[in-house]
């Protein structure tokens, strides 16, 4: 048959299409952004907005090695900034010609105490770390972000906070730390202690010495059912408050609509509901389906009717988990691969607002006034918004949530030309006053496109939180760029 009558084939077309398909979906990249110490000279942190020269980077395995630094750069002016994973996108782990530890060598678990349900464990080791040694023994993280991919240093510093509805912020989780502090000495701190170093160490950006290591409590790894539905924004403060009532649920998030013909209205939730089982069989879920997801991504981030296509697969996605059964840990490291975005001339970054759960509705109604549902043709594209409860914190200095919150995580791309950025800027400035006006805040780690008045109108607390550094590393050694902007 010659090969042109073969093209006229319905089956032959269909079965060309089938592999040009598979190719495609093969081919489908999985890149790594390139961010860290070493770009080019510059070191850059996760978003690469703010390259900067730094002196050198010391890695480190030796607590008395980092104690010389510390007491070094005392007498001789040098300042020290502190580098887990670098997620951060602000700055936080490098200044203009300092020095940065790269945490990421002090890693080891400690010790692990199966009957008090804790774990000591080395500030550079990340969640993963730390979840592979605590699954056999059947036991669970109690709070971390979504994924597991950061270092435990780096999360502490931030009080990150995940899907967890029980056991309130990270820092509750704390029993003790060995802390470095800024003028050298090695000390044991706790929660009680008199002098309150945790307050300011947690949550306190790199900026009052070296967390060496950290006693975490544990939880038991227990299995639960997932429960998804979807509902409408307007019900989502009273579905929430019978959640949190009737403590069936034990894990929570939501996702918000950023598609055209649903903006902003529709949502769908995934909880984890308790079992009554426990585990210590099942192991550690590797990362599945990136290909898949990365093009569902991909597609989504086209806006207009490809938006609204990937809105709808999340949602078949989502009908198709509910009464899956999953373990506490492998609930706590979602895949992460496929959200990479390395589009030249552009950058994807993460904003996170915080509103008081009681104000969510009224909240979301302004917002639609606020963002375009059909961004499209925008350079300023929300692609995604996910949920997340935040408890109310009082054992930080600059709390992100002074009463219970609903933080919003929101992954906006935008370009990189000097007029892109400073549309992004303003958008962001006008969200965050908007946010402000409804008692709310935003989260800290992240790129600073606010303004310092936004700051410290948000976080009233900066002064004691400065007052305490000054007298805590009067020599002001730990410095990074989220200080100089911020703070000082
Ligand atoms: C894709 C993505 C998803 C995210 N998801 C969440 C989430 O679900 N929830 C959430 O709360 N946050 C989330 N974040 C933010 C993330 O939690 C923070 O950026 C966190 O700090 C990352 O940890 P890291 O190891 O990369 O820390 P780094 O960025 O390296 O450091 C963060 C801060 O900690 C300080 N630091 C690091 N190690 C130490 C140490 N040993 N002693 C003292 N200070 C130290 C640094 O100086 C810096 O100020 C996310 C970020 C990204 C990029």
């Amino acid at each position: 048959m010659k090969i042109i009558e073969l093209i006229k084939k319905p089956w032959f077309f269909g079965v060309l299409t089938c592999i040009v398909a598979i190719v495609v979906f093969w081919n489908i990249p999985i890149e790594k952004r390139e961010y860290g110490l070493s770009q080019s000279n510059l070191t850059t942190d996760y978003t690469g907005l703010l390259p900067e020269r730094i002196e050198s980077v010391i890695r480190s395995e030796n607590r008395l090695h980092l104690q010389k630094i510390v007491r070094e750069a005392n007498e001789s002016g040098h300042h020290i900034s502190i580098a887990g994973l670098q997620h951060s996108q602000g700055g936080h782990t490098y200044y203009k010609d300092g020095i940065v530890l790269d945490m990421r060598t002090f890693n080891k678990v400690l010790e692990i105490d199966e009957q008090a349900k804790t774990i000591r464990v080395e500030a550079g080791a990340t969640w993963e770390d730390v979840q592979e040694a605590i699954t056999p023994y059947g036991l669970a993280l109690k709070v971390t972000q979504s994924q597991s991919i950061f270092t435990i240093g780096g999360s502490l510093s931030v009080n990150a906070h995940g899907r967890d509805i029980r056991f309130g912020s990270m820092a509750e989780t704390v029993k003790e730390m060995t802390l470095l502090t800024p003028t050298g000495e090695i000390k044991t701190v706790s929660r009680d202690d008199s002098e309150a170093w945790m307050k300011y160490v947690i949550g306190g950006y790199g900026l009052f010495g070296v967390i060496l290591d950290v006693t975490l409590e544990l939880a038991e790894n227990e299995i639960y059912t997932i429960h998804t539905e979807k509902l409408n924004t307007a019900d989502y403060e009273s579905y929430f408050a019978n959640l949190i009532d009737d403590t069936n649920t034990a894990m929570h998030y939501a996702r918000v609509s950023v598609a055209p013909n649903t903006f902003l209205d529709e949502m769908y939730v995934i909880d984890y509901n308790y079992t009554g089982k426990q585990d210590d069989e099942t192991s550690l879920k590797g990362e599945k389906g990136v290909r898949l997801s990365k093009l569902a991504l991909d597609l989504g981030r086209q806006g207009g009717v490809l938006e609204d296509l990937f809105w709808k697969s999340q949602k078949l996605y989502i009908d198709s988990i509910d009464g899956n059964e999953i373990t506490r840990n492998n609930a706590m490291r979602s895949e992460s691969t496929f959200m990479e975005f390395t589009k030249h001339g552009r950058v994807e970054v993460l904003q996170e607002f915080f509103v008081p759960v009681h104000s969510y509705e009224e909240y979301i109604s302004d917002l639609k006034q606020l963002i375009s549902p059909n961004d499209k043709d925008d350079d300023f594209k929300v692609h995604n918004i996910t949920v997340r409860y935040a408890a109310e914190d009082s054992h930080t200095s600059l709390s992100y949530a002074n009463e219970d919150m609903f933080g919003l995580v929101i992954l906006i791309e935008h370009g990189l030309a000097e007029e892109e950025i400073a549309n992004a800027t303003s958008r962001i400035q006008e969200w965050t006053s908007l946010t402000t006006k409804h008692g709310g805040t935003y989260y800290l780690p992240y790129y600073r496109y606010q303004t310092k008045e936004q700051f410290r109108d948000t976080y009233p607390e900066w002064e004691s939180f400065l007052d305490e550094k000054l007298r805590r590393d009067p020599n002001e050694i730990f410095q990074n760029l989220f200080y100089d902007y911020y703070i000082k």
